[in-house]
């Protein structure tokens, strides 16, 4: 917990939201402003600013909660033909609440939600780039026992 994290507010009751979901270790509620209608946005309960930084197992409840989420979007009535799920990890990324958060937004066709790409991407990278990238992630796995 966090004393000055508005979604550790959210979590504790002190700041409203409309909830959709809630279980041991997770919160599902409106994003106050909405990519599309029905935007949800879940939440772990625990506080942590990066996904990383979540205990082992702690990441899982995330995205149990968006398996039922996402079947009940399309069950809504909400303009949802399919849903974008997007973490932000890291500023650089786009994160501007410090609490790890998944969005879920309905999408339909031409409703101009996207992301942009970085200049120069599509090509395909040799195997021995991809080979020592991957090599280097597995370092990093290995060096914290994958947890
Ligand atoms: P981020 O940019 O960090 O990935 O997304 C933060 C999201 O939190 C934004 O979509 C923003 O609209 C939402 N948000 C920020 N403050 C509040 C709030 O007080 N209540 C709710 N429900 N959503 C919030
Ligand atoms: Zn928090």
């Amino acid at each position: 917990m966090s004393s000055d994290c508005i979604f550790c507010k959210i979590v504790r009751k002190e700041l409203p939201a409309s909830v959709v979901r809630e279980d041991t270790a997770t919160l599902a509620f409106m994003d106050i402003r909405p990519m599309n209608p029905g935007h949800v946005l879940v939440v772990s309960k625990a506080h942590a600013a990066y996904l990383e930084e979540l205990p082992p197992g702690g990441a899982g409840p995330i995205f149990e909660a968006a398996r039922e989420i996402a079947r009940a979007l399309r069950r809504s009535g909400i303009r949802c033909q399919a849903v974008s799920m997007y973490l932000a990890n890291g500023r650089e990324a786009g994160q501007e609440v410090s609490h790890v958060h998944l969005h879920m937004i309905p999408r339909f066709a031409d409703d101009g939600f996207g992301l942009r790409v970085t200049p120069g991407y599509g090509r395909v990278e040799g195997r021995e780039e991809l080979d020592a990238s991957a090599a280097k992630i597995r370092a990093g796995l290995s060096a914290s026992g994958g947890r």
